[in-house]
C-alpha cells in the first residue's frame, strides 16, 4: 500500500536551466505536499548523457531555491531514496529491465540503425499514421539471442507491448483517460548506450521512491500508458497522476523560447521578485474559485488544490506579472525594500555614490507608489543620485521661457535664506515668490523641476526638494540656470 501521507517528486532533466513550465510543476507539486503535509522531493533525471550540460544540477536547485521551494529529499538535503540523481541508479533499471525481459515483458533488440531507418521509410510510404518497430527482434529464439550477446553486438532492451488491449487510468485533472496499445510504441527501455531512457528510469524510481502522486506537464501524457504497462508488468501499485495545461504564448502557441524569456534566471535578472514570479506561475492553469490574483506563499499553500487545475492551457501574459510584480513590490516593507535597493544600487553605476540609509528610505517612501520594479527606485528617479546631465527638450520649449532665470534666481534667493527647510517651508516660499511675480505657481514649478531633476514628472515636487536638501536645491538650480540658457 502506498504511504497515506503524499510524496510528490519534480524531475527535471537538467538542461541549464529551470523553465517556467518546470517552476510552475515543481510549485504545484510543493504547494500540494506542504497543503497534505506531505514530502516534496526533487530527483535529476539525467540520464540523456547527449544533453548532458555542466553545472546545470547546481543552476537548477538555486533557481528553486531562489523562488522558495525548498525540497525535503534530493541532491546536496540527502533523504531515505539516495541517491536523487538518476546516473548514480544504473544498476537499479538494469536489474528491471532483466525482470521484464525473464517475463516477456521485454526483449532484446539486434536491429541495426540501417534496418530501423529502412523500416521509418517503407512505414512512410505507407503513410502508415505512426511509424512503429514492427517487432522483429521479439521473436528471436533464445539460443539466438544469447549468441548475439556472446558475439557482443549491440542492442537495446524494448518493452513488449501487447496488441488490442485499452490502457487507461484516472487523471485528477482530466479525469479518465483512455490509450490503444496498438497505438504505444515498443518503447527502448534500456538504449545501446546502456542508460535507461526516461521511461523504465521514470517508473521504477517513482515506485523505489514511494511517490503517491505524479504531477507533471501534460506533454508526458503520451507517455503514461507506457508507464502505466510497466507498473503493471511489475505488479506495483500505481501512484495517481495529475498532468498539468499546456503553458502558451498569447497567441495560443506552445510556450517557447523564440517568444520571451522562458527561464527562471531570465526573470530574475531582469529584477522580477520572487513573490511575483511564484504569484504569477502558481495561476497558470490553477485558481481557487473565486478573483483572487494576489498571493504569498501562505495563503497558495491554504488555498492549493490539484482539484482546481484547469485542463486547457494557460495562457502566458507578462503585462499581468508585471502588475503583480509592482503589487508584491508595495505590500514590502521599507526595510525590505532598501536591502534589495541597496543590491541593485551595487549592480548599478552609482555604485560608488555613498547614500545614507536615510536618504535611500525616503526615496523608498515618495516612489513606491510610482514603480514595479526595484530598479526603477534608480532608473526612474536617477535625479536623486546625480546632478541632471541632460534636461528634456520638451519640457525646456513648454516651461522655460526667457523670464524663467530671474523668476528661478528670485526662488532662489529666498530659499537661500530657508532654514533647515521643511517640504512646507519650500511649499511656502514658493508660493511668496509667485505672489511677488504676480504669477501662478505653476509658472515656478515646471521649470524649478525641470532645473532640479531634468524631467517634467516624478516625485513630488517638495518631497524632491526636501530629500535632495537645501544645498543641492541651490546648486542645481543655479547650473541650470547656466546650462538651459545656453542650450536655448
Ligand atoms: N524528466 C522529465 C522532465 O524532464 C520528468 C517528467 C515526469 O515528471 O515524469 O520533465
Amino acid at each position: 500500500m502506498i504511504s497515506e501521507t503524499p510524496r510528490v517528486r519534480f524531475a527535471p532533466s537538467p538542461t541549464g536551466y529551470l523553465h517556467v513550465g518546470g517552476l510552475r510543476t515543481a510549485l504545484y507539486n510543493y504547494l500540494f505536499a506542504k497543503k497534505n503535509n506531505g514530502t516534496f522531493i526533487l530527483r535529476i533525471e539525467d540520464t540523456d548523457r547527449n544533453r548532458f550540460v555542466e553545472g546545470a544540477i547546481d543552476n537548477l536547485i538555486d533557481s528553486l531555491k531562489w523562488c522558495g521551494l525548498n525540497f525535503d529529499e534530493g541532491p546536496q538535503v540527502g533523504g531515505d531514496f539516495e541517491p536523487y540523481l538518476q546516473s548514480e541508479r544504473l544498476y537499479l533499471y538494469h536489474k528491471h529491465a532483466l525482470q521484464l525481459i525473464d517475463n516477456g515483458h521485454a526483449y532484446y533488440c539486434f536491429c541495426t540503425p540501417d534496418r530501423l531507418e529502412k523500416l521509418r521509410e517503407e512505414q512512410q510510404r505507407l503513410k502508415l499514421p505512426q511509424a512503429k518497430y514492427d517487432k522483429h527482434c521479439c521473436s528471436l529464439s533464445k539460443e539466438t539471442v544469447a549468441e548475439n550477446l556472446n558475439n557482443n553486438l549491440p542492442y537495446v532492451i524494448r518493452l513488449n507491448v501487447p496488441s488490442n488491449l485499452k490502457v487507461n487510468f484516472n487523471d485528477i485533472i482530466r479525469g479518465d483517460v483512455e490509450f490503444d496499445s496498438n497505438n504505444i510504441d515498443d518503447q527502448v527501455l534500456i538504449k545501446s548506450d546502456g542508460y535507461p531512457t526516461y521511461h523504465l528510469a521514470n517508473v521504477v524510481d517513482d515506485h523505489q521512491m514511494k511517490i503517491t502522486h505524479v504531477i507533471r506537464g501534460e506533454e508526458w501524457l503520451s507517455s503514461t500508458p507506457k508507464h502505466i504497462l510497466l507498473y503493471n508488468f511489475f505488479e506495483w501499485e500505481k501512484p495517481l497522476f495529475a498532468h498539468l495545461p499546456l503553458l502558451l504564448n498569447a497567441d495560443r502557441s506552445k510556450l517557447s523560447k523564440r517568444q520571451g524569456d522562458v527561464a527562471v534566471e531570465d526573470y530574475r535578472g531582469k529584477g522580477y521578485l520572487k513573490e511575483a514570479l511564484v504569484n504569477f506561475v502558481a495561476l497558470l492553469g490553477w485558481n481557487a474559485g473565486d478573483d483572487v490574483e494576489f498571493y504569498q506563499m501562505e495563503s497558495l499553500i491554504e488555498k492549493f488544490s490539484l482539484e482546481r487545475v484547469n485542463k486547457s492551457g494557460a495562457v502566458f501574459d507578462l503585462e499581468k506579472l508585471k502588475w503583480l510584480n509592482a503589487e508584491h513590490l508595495r505590500k514590502k516593507s521599507a526595510d525590505e525594500l532598501l536591502t534589495l535597493l541597496k543590491l541593485e544600487l551595487n549592480e548599478s553605476e552609482y555604485n560608488n555614490v555613498n547614500l545614507s540609509d536615510d536618504y535611500l528610505l525616503s526615496i523608498i517612501e515618495v516612489m513606491r507608489e510610482r514603480v514595479s520594479f526595484v530598479k526603477e527606485f534608480i532608473t526612474n528617479c536617477k535625479y536623486f543620485y546625480e546632478q541632471p546631465n541632460e534636461f528634456d527638450e520638451a519640457a525646456i520649449t513648454k516651461n522655460w521661457n526667457p523670464e524663467t532665470p530671474g523668476q528661478l534666481k528670485l526662488l532662489n534667493d529666498v530659499f537661500s535664506i530657508l532654514n533647515l527647510p521643511t517640504r512646507e517651508d519650500y511649499e511656502i516660499a514658493l508660493a511668496k515668490v509667485a505672489l511677488e511675480l504676480n504669477i501662478g505657481k505653476g509658472k515656478l514649478i515646471h521649470p524649478l523641476r525641470l532645473a532640479v531633476s531634468g524631467q517634467s514628472t516624478g516625485a513630488g515636487m517638495f518631497d524632491l526638494l526636501y530629500i535632495l536638501g537645501k544645498e543641492e536645491v541651490l546648486k542645481r538650480i543655479n547650473s541650470a540656470i547656466l546650462r538651459i540658457n545656453q542650450t536655448t
